[in-house]
C-alpha cells in the first residue's frame, strides 16, 4: 500500500480536503480523507508528503492525434486555410515520415501527456497502432480509435469497411487493461453515408466505442447543408459520388443511426439547439477543443450549453499540429474564458465545474467513469499532483480557482496511472528513456526541414 498526502486532495466526487491524503494498493484507491483520518486507519504505512500541492484525478485528454506530434508547428502557415492544412499534413504524414518516426513522435506526445498530468487519452489515429503503442510504452490509459481513410463514396463503402474492421481487430488483439481500441469514422465530409451506417451497426452490435469529428467548421456545414464548397469540388474533380444530406452534421449522424452508438463527437462548434437536443437525447458525448477551434478560427463552441444540458463533455487538445500543446489545464482555462466572454452567455462558468470537466467529464466522455475521473475507494489510482508552490499561484484561497486560473501543465510534479508512476519531476521513475526519444525527435525535425 502507498499513501500520498498534500495540502489539498481534490476528489471531484466530494469537496476538496485540506491536509488530505490518499491510500492506494496496487492499481486501486483504498481510502481518501484527511491526513489524520488516513493515519488513524493505516498507522503502519509510511506517508509520502507532497507539501503545497493538489492531488486530483488524472486529467483526461478526450481528443488527440498522438501520431502527428511531429507536425507541431510545421503547418502553422496554413492555419487560416483548413483544407490546405489537412492536405499538407496528410501528405507529410504519408510521404516524409517513416513508420518509426511516427511511432517515436507518438511516444513523445504521450510523454508530454504524462508530464502534464494526463493519465488517459481518447486518441484518434489513421495508423491507429502508433498512438496505441505510445500509450502502452509510456504507461498511460486510453481508448485509441482506428480512423477511416478518405472514403466519401458509397460504392467503395463495403470494401473500405472490411479493411477498417481488419485494422480495428488487429488493435483489439493487443489491448491491455489500460489501452483499448475503438473506431473513428473521421467526419461527415470524408466518410460516406453507407460507411457510417456500417460502422454504427457494427459498433452497436459489438459494443465498440466510436469517435467522430463533427460540426467543426463553416466549410463542413456548407457542404452538409448546401453541397457546395471545397470538398464538393474535390468530389467532383475526382469522380466521387456524394449526395448532399441538406441538414446539419449532427442531424445527418442521427439519420444514419450513428448517434445510437453514443459517439464521442469532437468539436461541435456549429451546433444548433436541435443538434444539442439530439446529442443529449442519444447520450452522445462531446470532446470540447477550444484552443484548436480558436487556432483555426473555426469559432467558439457553446460550451456553457453543453454543461447546462448535462451532456457528457471532456476537453481535448486535438493534435499538436493544431494546438500546439497538450495541457488540459490550459485547455480548461481557455474554455472558461471564451465562454465567459461570449455576449450570449447566461451565466459565469465556475472553476469547480471546469476542473470536474477536465477529469470526470473526460472520463464520462470516454465511457470510463466507473474506473476513473474521481478519487474514491475502489476506483483506479490515476492521479495528477499539481504543485501550488509557484509564486504566480500564491496565495491559494480556493484550490479550484488556483488550478484553473493560475496553473498549467508545467506545475505538474507527479503522475500515476493504475498506481504506477509514469512521471515524477526530477526523478527517474519513468517507463521510457525520455532523452532518447527527444534526440530522435530532433533528428526527425531536421529531416522534415530539408
Ligand atoms: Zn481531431
Amino acid at each position: 500500500m502507498k499513501i500520498l498526502s498534500a495540502r489539498y486532495v481534490v476528489p471531484i466526487s466530494s469537496a476538496p480536503i485540506e491536509n488530505g491524503a490518499i491510500a492506494f494498493e496496487k492499481d486501486k484507491i483504498i481510502a481518501v480523507g484527511t491526513q489524520a483520518e488516513i493515519i488513524e486507519k493505516f498507522p503502519e504505512t509510511e506517508i509520502e508528503s507532497l507539501g503545497e500541492a493538489a492531488i486530483l484525478p488524472g486529467f483526461v485528454n478526450a481528443h488527440s492525434h498522438l501520431e502527428i506530434t511531429a507536425m507541431r508547428g510545421f503547418v502553422d502557415e496554413f492555419d487560416d486555410d483548413f483544407t490546405s492544412w489537412l492536405l499538407t499534413l496528410t501528405k507529410v504524414r504519408g510521404e516524409i515520415l517513416t513508420d518509426e518516426d511516427v511511432q517515436n513522435a507518438a511516444i513523445l506526445g504521450a510523454i508530454e501527456g504524462a508530464h502534464a498530468g494526463v493519465t488517459c487519452f481518447g486518441d484518434i489515429g489513421r495508423f491507429g497502432k502508433n498512438g496505441f503503442e505510445a500509450l502502452k510504452a509510456v504507461g498511460l490509459r486510453g481508448v485509441v480509435f482506428q480512423e477511416t481513410e478518405f472514403s466519401p463514396d458509397d460504392r467503395t463503402a463495403d470494401a473500405d469497411f472490411a479493411k477498417l474492421k481488419e485494422k480495428f481487430l488487429a488493435l483489439r488483439e493487443t489491448e491491455t487493461n489500460l489501452v483499448k481500441a475503438g473506431i473513428s469514422p473521421h467526419s461527415p465530409y470524408t466518410v460516406g453515408a453507407r460507411l457510417f451506417e456500417n460502422i454504427a451497426a457494427y459498433a452497436i452490435e459489438n459494443d465498440v466505442k466510436i469517435s467522430v469529428h463533427a460540426a467543426e467548421s463553416d466549410e463542413e456545414n456548407e457542404l452538409m447543408q448546401k453541397g457546395t464548397g471545397f470538398f464538393a469540388g474535390i468530389y467532383q474533380k475526382y469522380g466521387f459520388e456524394w449526395r448532399t444530406p441538406n441538414c446539419s452534421s449532427i442531424e445527418f449522424l442521427d439519420k444514419l443511426g450513428v448517434l445510437r452508438a453514443k459517439p464521442l463527437l469532437a468539436h461541435c462548434v456549429k451546433v444548433s439547439e436541435r443538434d444539442l437536443e439530439l446529442i443529449k437525447a442519444s447520450d452522445s458525448r462531446i470532446a470540447h477543443c477550444p484552443k484548436s477551434n480558436a487556432k483555426f478560427g473555426h469559432g467558439i463552441a457553446p460550451f456553457e450549453k453543453f454543461l447546462d444540458a448535462a451532456i457528457k463533455t471532456g476537453f481535448g487538445s486535438d493534435s499538436m499540429a493544431s494546438n500546439n500543446t497538450c495541457d488540459i489545464l490550459e485547455e480548461a482555462r481557455f474554455a472558461t474564458l471564451f465562454a465567459r466572454n461570449l455576449p450570449a452567455r447566461k451565466r459565469f462558468l465556475q472553476a469547480e465545474e471546469i476542473i470536474e470537466t477536465a477529469t470526470f467529464g473526460g472520463a464520462k466522455a470516454l465511457g470510463l467513469e466507473d474506473e476513473i475521473g474521481t478519487l474514491e475507494a475502489g476506483k483506479q489510482a490515476d492521479l495528477a499532483v499539481v504543485s501550488l508552490e509557484n509564486i504566480a499561484q500564491m496565495p491559494v484561497h480556493d484550490v479550484y480557482s488556483a488550478l484553473l486560473f493560475a496553473s498549467n501543465a508545467r506545475d505538474v510534479r507527479l503522475t500515476l496511472v493504475a498506481g504506477e508512476e509514469v512521471f515524477r519531476d526530477g526523478g527517474e521513475a519513468r517507463k521510457i528513456d525520455e532523452r532518447e526519444i527527444k534526440s530522435k525527435m530532433r533528428e526527425i525535425s531536421q529531416r522534415m526541414k530539408s
